[in-house]
């Protein structure tokens, strides 16, 4: 590695050569700590034969030592702006491959099992952009083909909610696909210092591990997903309000509900994993 990209100093460099601001609308708070971005990605790097796909790489702060310990890096990026940019701070980085686009529209599924074919664990890594973090994890936990580990940087406030257990506001339809999905652990907390620009609030890294086993058959997995964000939907309003417009039939959502012996008044965040699967279960038995 010829220059750390993650310093103050280089990415004003940076930054001023090619006349770019940080746009918030994209979520670019860029790392400037090389110490905790070098942490990182030993922490995602998870084998000495990773393939990882990066979120954002930004100006390449965290992709270049990504690079370093991985046997290759794609890496998307949505503002075009900073495309060029990269070519130019990644030359050095033969491994790396920068996909311009929106990660939420990418089939990740195909290029996931094009890296296993290959023998490679596929792992993510990521300073997420913060305003599209809920979207763009339950693109990773929907993934029908699982990853090795996700290794991603989120505001705290977020993070903690992962712990969240039921009937606490914190708790949502994220947290039941998380609990099905994965194994997590925060491993680190991140200071606003360590961004240009800093944001309002502190940060942590967490690592999702998949579960080696799941519950249902994949084929099934979509559906479920389906039912549990639709049970959240409107959080105020009870199960069987919800779960009923899911059903497009409220006495047969009645009928389901009693026969999985939930109680229709209660809300969506009062259910744990195993009530949404047995919920589930019912709803199949019923042929829906
Ligand atoms: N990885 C860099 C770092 O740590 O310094 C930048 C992290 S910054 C918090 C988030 C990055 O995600 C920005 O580069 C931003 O342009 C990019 N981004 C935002 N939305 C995106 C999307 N939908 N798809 C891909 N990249 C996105």
């Amino acid at each position: 590695m010829k220059k750390v990209i993650a310093t103050p100093s280089r990415t004003k460099e940076i930054l001023e050569t090619y006349q770019l601001f940080a746009k918030k609308n994209y979520g670019q708070n860029f790392l400037v700590e090389p110490g905790i971005v070098e942490k990182i990605a030993r922490l995602a790097v998870i084998s000495d034969h990773c393939a990882v796909f990066e979120i954002g790489p930004g100006i390449g702060a965290l992709t270049q030592f990504l690079a370093e310990y991985a046997k290759e890096v794609t890496a998307f990026e949505i503002d075009d702006r900073l495309i060029p940019v990269l070519a130019d701070t990644l030359q050095d980085q033969k491994n790396v491959t920068v996909i311009h686009g929106d990660f939420l529209e990418q089939d990740i599924s195909m290029l996931m099992q094009a890296k296993q074919r290959q023998g490679l664990d596929v792992v993510v890594a990521a300073n997420l952009p913060y305003y599209i973090t809920t979207p763009i994890l339950f693109k990773l936990f929907e993934s029908p083909v699982a990853f090795q580990a996700i290794t991603v940087m989120m505001q705290k406030e977020v993070a903690d909610r992962f712990a969240a257990v039921p009937s606490t506001k914190e708790y949502n339809a994220l947290s039941v696909l998380t609990q099905y999905r994965c194994h997590v652990k925060q491993l680190m907390k991140i200071p606003t210092e360590v961004f240009q620009p800093r944001p309002a609030v502190e940060s942590a890294v967490v690592q999702f591990t998949f579960k080696p086993q799941r519950e249902l058959q994949a084929g099934a997995e979509p559906q479920f997903y389906e039912m549990v964000k639709a049970c959240f939907k409107q959080r105020r309003k009870t199960i069987l309000n919800n779960y009923g417009e899911y059903c497009g039939d409220k006495q047969l959502a009645r009928d389901i509900l009693a026969a999985a012996d939930i109680d229709a008044g209660i809300r969506a965040e009062a259910l744990t994993l195993d009530r949404y699967l047995t919920l589930f279960s019912v709803q199949q038995e019923r042929g829906l």
